[in-house]
Formats: C-alpha cells, sequence, structure tokens
C-alpha cells in the first residue's frame, strides 16, 4: 500500500472541499483532495446547483420559441421531453467538470478518487473501485462531505412518484404537472 505525506487533506471535491484545498494550496501547502464519485465537483455539480439552472436555462429557451408569435410562422410549438432536456443539461456539468478538475491540476493539488476513512487522527485511507488502497498522512484534515436529502421515516421513497434532490435528476418520463418539483422549486 502507497503511503503519501501531505500538509492538508481535503475530503470531497464540492465547492467547500474545492475551496479548501485551493486557498490552502495558494498558502504554499502540500495539499491532496479525494473524491468518492468517479468525477469532482460535488452535489453542486452533478445534482444540484449546476444542474438545476442548466435546466432551467434549457426550459426557459423552450418556452420562448414556444411563446414567440414569428416561430409560429415556421411551426407548431415544440416541446421535449424530461429526458431529453437533461441530455442536453449534461454538457453544462461535463464542462464544470472538465474546468474544476483543471483547478487542481493548476494549483498542483493531488486528486485521489476513492472512498476516504479515518484510520487515526492524520491517516486517511482511501478504497478505490478496483479495491486498491492508498494511505494519506497529513498534518490537518479537512472533511467536506457535504449532505444527503433528508427523508422522513414516513414518506416511501420507494414509491414511483417520489423523489428527492438525488433521485430526481433520473427522471425518466416527463411529468405533466409542476408539483413533483415543489420541494426544490425555492432554488429554481
Ligand atoms: C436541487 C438543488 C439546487 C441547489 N441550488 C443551489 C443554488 O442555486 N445555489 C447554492 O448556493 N446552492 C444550491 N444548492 C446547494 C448546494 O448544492 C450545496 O450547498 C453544496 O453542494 C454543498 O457543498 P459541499 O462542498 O458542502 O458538499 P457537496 O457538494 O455535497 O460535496 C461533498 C463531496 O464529498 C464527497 N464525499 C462524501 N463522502 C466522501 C468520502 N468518505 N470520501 C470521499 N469523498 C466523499 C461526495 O461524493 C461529494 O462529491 C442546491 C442543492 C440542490 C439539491
Amino acid at each position: 500500500m502507497a503511503v503519501h505525506n501531505y500538509d492538508v487533506v481535503v475530503i470531497g471535491t464540492g465547492p467547500a472541499g474545492e475551496s479548501a484545498a485551493i486557498n490552502a494550496a495558494k498558502h504554499g501547502k502540500r495539499v491532496a483532495i479525494i473524491e468518492k464519485q468517479a468525477q469532482v465537483g460535488g452535489n453542486c455539480t452533478h445534482w444540484g446547483t449546476i444542474p438545476s439552472k442548466a435546466l432551467r436555462h434549457q426550459v426557459k429557451q423552450i418556452m420562448a420559441f414556444n411563446t414567440n408569435r414569428m416561430f409560429r410562422d415556421i411551426g407548431e410549438p415544440r416541446w421535449f421531453s424530461f429526458p431529453k432536456v437533461m441530455e442536453r443539461s449534461r454538457g453544462t456539468i461535463d464542462k464544470q467538470v472538465e474546468m474544476r478538475t483543471t483547478f487542481y491540476a493548476r494549483n498542483r493539488i493531488d486528486l485521489f478518487h476513492g472512498v476516504a476513512r479515518f484510520k487515526d487522527e492524520h491517516t486517511l485511507l482511501v478504497r478505490d473501485r478496483q479495491e486498491g488502497m492508498e494511505e494519506l498522512v497529513a498534518k490537518k484534515i479537512v472533511i467536506a462531505t457535504g449532505s444527503r436529502p433528508y427523508r422522513p421515516a414516513d414518506i416511501n421513497f420507494r414509491h414511483p412518484r417520489i423523489y428527492c434532490s438525488d433521485t430526481i435528476l433520473s427522471l425518466s418520463h416527463t411529468p405533466r404537472t409542476p408539483s413533483h418539483f415543489r420541494g426544490w422549486r425555492h432554488w429554481l
């Protein structure tokens, strides 16, 4: 098992982890960051801020087209399925991932992919998808692992019409009313 030494190791590549890692690197520290998902960016990039705004942008464009009289001369209003609109939004997410990955390279921050867990106060074990293990020793460890959606016990999240913010983007049909989105409307 390889052992790596750092001044600062950050767990999580969401906005909190990214800022902590870059700030430490800019202060001359030797830094590593660990992400359990295949891509950097955290919930913000993959399930929250970026996808919701990319979706909103696509929907606004569709509505602008469908409500603009000029376009009626060339055809009827056109509607797209939710999965189709989501597919278009993926491009924005991919660009964000690419940009955020370069931040780490540019600031000489080592990026490890895998699940981090504490061995002791200054040591983390990182298990990657191939079951390989790395050991990271650091003077300071920043935990920036984010949060999970709250799932009240009296709500059946296995029900096919009930979603949380982690599952809503994998919706495979087009909702017919906005009621499905009530929970996250305040972000839009
Ligand atoms: C639908 C929606 C819309 C939103 N819109 C906005 C908005 O418009 N504006 C706004 O400011 N906020 C918005 N938010 C909130 C925003 O997404 C979060 O506040 C933000 O992502 C929190 O950042 P974070 O770095 O703390 O955690 P996260 O972004 O959750 O990142 C944590 C990272 O840690 C990783 N991780 C966890 N455990 C481990 C481990 N053991 N080992 C390795 N990696 C690990 C996770 O994989 C994840 O990548 C929205 C959220 C949602 C759900």
